[in-house]
C-alpha cells in the first residue's frame, strides 16, 4: 500500500425483500405508520422470535454468491443497545459466526475485493423527525421497519477510492437482483463507510444511504482527511455522520467498542446446523450471474465486451436481449436494446422491470427495420412510443402509416430481373438512349405492381449500368 493511498472498507445494510419480517408474521410493506406491528416486532416482554425461513434462504443466497464459505453452524446473538428505535433494548443479529465469510467479488476492472462476513439481522424502528409538526424538541417512532430482515455485507478494507465503493455497491445490487432477494425500488441501502489515509486513523462515517450516498459521503471525507495531513494536522479516530444536504460528514458521539454492545447468545432462538451436501446443493441452485452471463454473451454471440456488460447488468434486459435474440441477427438485436431502447429508458427515467415488454413485440419491430420495411428514425419513434405509452410497436408503425410499401431491396431485385431479360434496352441506354430507360422504369414497375418510387428505379437502373 502507497504512502498517501486511500483505505475504505463498507459494512453494507440491504433490506431484503421478504413479504413478512424477519421474526413474525407482520408485513414488510405498508402504508400507514405503526400498521404493521405485533407484540414480537414491537418488543414485548415474553414475545418469542421465529425465524423466517425465506430471509434466512436469502441470506444463505447472497453468502454463497459472494464466493462466501457458508457455516454449517450458525446462531443469533443478542446486540444490546439503548435507543428509542430499538424497543426490546437490543437488536436480534449475528456477531461469532454470521451466515458466511471469507468471500470475494470482482469490481468492474477485474480487482478482486474481499467479504468479511455476511450477516442476517433484524432492521431497528424509524425515527421520524416532522419538521411539519411545530416542535423540534421531540420526534416519532414507526414500528413498520422493525424486524424487516436486512443482510450485512461487511467487505475488507479492500477499496481504494470512493469511486471503487461506487462500483463495489453497482456489482453487489446487481448480484442481489439476481437473486431476487432485493428491490432497487422498495428496498434501501445503507452503509457504515470506513475511511482512512494509509496508515492515519480510521473514521467511520455511519448510516449513509444509497449508492451514491456513499460515494459521495467518501470524496467528502477523503478530501477532509488529506487536507488535515496536509495541514500537519491529525486524523482523530471517530464516527462521523453524513448530511445529505451540505453532502459534508461531521463529528458524533466517540466511537463505541465492540464490549460496550454486550452481545449475547439469543436464547429464543435454535442454531441453525447445515449438511455440506445441503450447501453444495445450494450453491449448484445459484442462478448463472451477471459477470458469467456477460462472459457467455461475449462467447456466444461474439458481442463487445461493453455491450455484453450493459446487458448482462441489468437482469431483465439480458433476459430481453436472449429471447430477442433467438428471432433477430443478435448484434443487431444488442445494438438496438444497448443504444436505442436503453437511451429511452434513461433519458425518461423509466423502471425496465416495471415495464413488461414483450420480446416477441421488439423483435418484430427489428425485423422490420433489418427489411427495411420501416426506417430507423421510425424504429426509435415506434419504441419510445412502446416505452412510454406502451403501444405496441407494429400497431404504432400501422397507425402512423410508416411501414414502406416496398423495401429498396426489393425494387433492387426487380431491376436486376428487368435488367437481365431485356438485354437490348440496356445496350441502347448504354450508348444514350433515353426512350429506353423508360422503357425499363415502366417494366419495373409493372413487375412491382406499381408500388415502387420511379424516382428511385431511376437512380437504381443508372447504378446497376454503370456498375
Ligand atoms: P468495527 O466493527 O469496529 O466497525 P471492523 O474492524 O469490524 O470494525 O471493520 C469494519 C470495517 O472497517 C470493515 O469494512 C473494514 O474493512 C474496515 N476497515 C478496517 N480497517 C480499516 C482502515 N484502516 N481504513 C478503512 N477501513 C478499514
Ligand atoms: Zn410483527
Ligand atoms: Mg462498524
Amino acid at each position: 500500500m502507497e504512502k498517501n493511498g486511500i483505505v475504505i472498507g463498507l459494512e453494507c445494510h440491504i433490506q431484503l425483500n421478504t413479504d413478512s419480517k424477519l421474526f413474525c408474521g407482520c408485513r414488510t410493506q405498508a402504508e400507514e405508520p405503526n400498521s404493521s406491528c405485533c407484540p414480537i416486532c414491537l418488543g414485548h416482554p415474553g414475545s418469542k422470535p421465529v425465524l423466517n425461513a425465506k430471509a434466512l434462504n436469502y441470506a444463505l443466497q447472497v453468502a454463497l454468491a459472494l464466493n462466501c464459505e457458508v457455516n454449517k453452524e450458525f446462531f443469533f446473538s443478542r446486540k444490546t443497545y439503548f435507543y428509542p428505535d430499538m424497543s426490546k433494548d437490543f437488536q436480534i443479529t449475528q456477531y461469532e459466526i454470521p451466515v458466511g465469510v471469507k468471500g470475494h467479488v470482482a469490481l468492474s476492472n477485474g480487482k478482486r475485493i474481499g467479504i468479511t462476513r455476511v450477516h442476517l439481522e433484524e432492521d431497528p424502528a424509524a425515527l421520524v423527525h416532522e419538521a411539519g409538526l411545530g416542535a423540534s424538541n421531540f420526534s416519532l417512532v414507526d414500528y413498520n421497519r422493525s424486524g424487516i430482515p436486512l443482510v450485512e455485507v461487511v467487505t475488507e478494507p479492500d477499496l481504494s477510492s470512493p469511486q471503487e465503493a461506487r462500483d463495489f455497491l453497482d456489482q453487489l445490487t446487481t448480484i442481489l437482483s439476481y437473486l431476487k432477494v432485493y428491490s432497487p425500488s422498495s428496498g434501501t441501502l445503507k452503509a457504515d463507510c470506513n475511511v482512512s489515509v494509509y496508515g492515519n486513523a480510521r473514521v467511520e462515517v455511519k448510516n449513509v444511504t444509497g449508492k451514491r450516498g456513499v460515494e459521495k459521503a467518501l470524496e467528502f471525507e477523503v478530501a477532509r482527511q488529506k487536507n488535515l495531513l496536509l495541514n500537519e494536522r491529525e486524523v482523530v479516530r471517530e464516527t462521523r455522520s453524513f448530511d445529505e444536504k451540505s453532502m459534508t460528514t461531521k463529528a458524533t458521539r466517540g466511537k463505541e467498542t465492540e464490549e460496550d454492545y454486550g452481545y449475547i447468545f439469543e436464547p429464543d432462538l435454535t442454531a441453525i446446523r447445515l449438511s455440506t451436501a445441503e450447501i453444495k446443493k445450494m450453491k449448484q441452485r445459484l442462478p448463472e450471474l451477471h459477470a458469467a452471463k456477460s462472459k457467455r454473451f461475449m462467447q456466444e454471440f461474439n458481442l463487445d465486451e461493453y455491450t455484453a456488460n450493459v446487458l448482462a447488468r441489468n437482469f431483465t434486459l439480458g433476459l430481453l436481449f436472449e429471447e430477442i435474440a433467438k428471432q433477430v441477427e443478435p448484434m443487431i438485436a444488442a445494438k438496438f436494446l444497448t443504444r436505442e431502447l436503453m437511451a429511452v429508458v434513461n433519458r425518461s427515467g423509466l423502471d425496465l422491470n416495471a415495464l413488461d415488454l414483450s420480446a416477441d413485440e421488439i423483435a418484430s419491430l427489428l425485423s422490420l427495420l433489418l427489411d427495411r420495411r420501416v426506417t430507423e428514425k421510425a424504429a426509435k419513434e415506434a419504441i419510445i412510443a412502446y416505452l412510454t405509452k406502451g403501444e405496441k410497436p407494429t400497431q404504432f408503425i400501422e397507425r402512423q402509416g410508416l411501414a414502406m410499401d416496398l423495401q429498396e431491396r426489393d425494387i433492387e431485385k426487380a431491376v436486376e430481373k428487368v435488367l437481365a431479360e431485356n438485354k437490348k434496352a440496356v445496350a441502347d441506354l448504354k450508348t444514350g438512349n433515353k426512350k429506353s430507360l423508360n422503357f425499363l422504369v415502366g417494366q419495373v414497375m409493372h413487375l412491382t405492381k406499381a408500388k415502387a418510387e420511379p424516382r428511385l428505379v431511376q437512380k437504381i437502373i443508372a447504378e446497376k449500368i454503370k456498375g
